[in-house]
């Protein structure tokens, strides 16, 4: 297959500059770019054609020798031809980098232009509080390590306050063009990091850099009612924006930590009470904490462990809003220890008296025996 001149394939004459022959091969690949033209040959091998032209005559080397020789003084060069330009492996933004930058820019803006601005990271602090504190809510010192824009430079990163000159290595444009054969890969500027400018007389506290590590104190307010998983967004408190961007956010995220009495499960709390078996059979006073202090509970005669006793809006208030919680108190009927002889005749004298009236003081027991009962007589048929 014999070739097109790559001036024709172009549109372009002899004596046009790289200006104009990037100008038309832009036109064309906009046009061909297998992109856009999916499953399309003609397109793909339009494309193909106007690449090799492009690469050939972008490169003076290249194209002293075609213009001499012709497609002898180039072909051979590299291994054109295998695949390549096929909508995955490589591709666009990385080997037409600099060509598609300023078309298809938009979402890959950033690694374009490296001087755009550049909003901070947004940072997570988790925050533990106690029970106490998440409920009342309460302000915290909160020490984060962020990076801060460089007070002896103003974040311009030099010493001098002069401005970033453009990269000699890179043009400013942040990436460099590694010929590998017809192919041009685009790499990140080994001088300048892909910042595009250099500071020729570097501040010596960010070394360059603008920003700088610092351990930044905050005072934050907790709201009452918060709740683990909940999240306090500081706005603007995150990392600082680089090349003049905002700054990111700073996100405190809340854990709470165990309480050793209460319990939490949204806005209500739950605790255990230990009676005694006589002020469970008695009936009684309890004293029972709340996280507001001590409160009395009234528990009737005949109590049974276990028991749920609500105090209405003595949980928690939410912090999204909404009444007030309850605490649930349960109680828990416990066995007496430690008896004296004295007290042991007591009971074993109580037992006595109990068994004249038998089936009347354990409701439970009874009826537990009963479904004992009738589950081995149903076993014996
Ligand atoms: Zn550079
Ligand atoms: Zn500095």
């Amino acid at each position: 297959m014999s070739k097109r001149d790559y001036y024709e394939v172009l549109g372009v004459s002899k004596s046009d500059d790289e200006k104009a022959i990037k100008k038309a091969y832009r036109r064309l690949a906009m046009k061909y770019h297998p992109d856009r033209n999916p499953d399309d040959e003609e397109a793909a091998e339009k494309f193909r054609e106007a690449t090799e032209a492009y690469d050939v005559l972008t490169s003076s080397d290249k194209r002293a020798a075609y213009d001499q020789y012709g497609h002898a003084g180039v072909d051979g060069q590299a291994g054109y031809g295998g695949g390549g330009f096929g909508g995955g492996a490589g591709g666009f933004g990385d080997i037409f980098g600099d060509v598609f930058g300023d078309i298809f820019g938009g979402g890959g803006g950033r690694q374009h232009d490296p001087n755009a601005p550049q909003r901070g990271s947004d940072l997570r602090y988790r925050l533990d509080l106690n029970l106490e504190e998440a409920v009342h809510g309460t302000t915290v010192s909160i020490k984060v390590p962020t990076l801060v824009e460089c007070d002896s430079c103003d974040g311009t990163g030099s010493a001098d306050n002069s401005k970033p000159v453009t990269c000699s290595t890179c043009g400013g444009h942040g990436q460099v063009r590694m010929q590998q054969g017809f192919f041009s890969v685009q790499q990140t500027c080994p001088s300048c990091h892909g910042r595009g400018s250099e500071i020729k007389n570097p501040c010596r506290k960010c070394h360059g850099e603008g920003r700088v590590q610092e351990q930044k104190t905050l005072s934050v307010k907790i709201p009452p009612g918060v709740d683990t998983g909940d999240r306090i967004r500081l706005t603007g408190e995150g990392e600082a924006g680089a090349n003049g961007g905002p700054a990111g956010d700073l996100y405190v995220q809340v854990s709470v930590r165990q309480h050793n009495i209460f319990e939490r499960d949204g806005r209500d709390l739950y605790c255990e009470v230990p009676v005694s078996f006589v002020d469970a059979a008695l009936g009684g006073e309890l004293e029972v904490p709340t996280l507001d202090g001590r409160v009395k509970l009234k528990i009737p005669a005949e109590t049974q462990t276990g028991k749920l006793f609500r105090l209405r809006g003595k949980g928690v208030k939410p912090v999204r809003g909404g009444a007030q919680g309850d605490l649930l108190c349960r109680v828990l009927v416990e066995t007496p220890v430690n008896l004296t002889e004295r007290q042991k005749e007591l009971l074993r004298e109580f037992q006595d008296s109990m068994e004249d009236t038998q089936g009347h003081h354990s409701p439970k027991k009874n009826s537990w025996f009963d479904s004992v009962k009738k589950f081995f007589e149903e076993f014996k048929n």
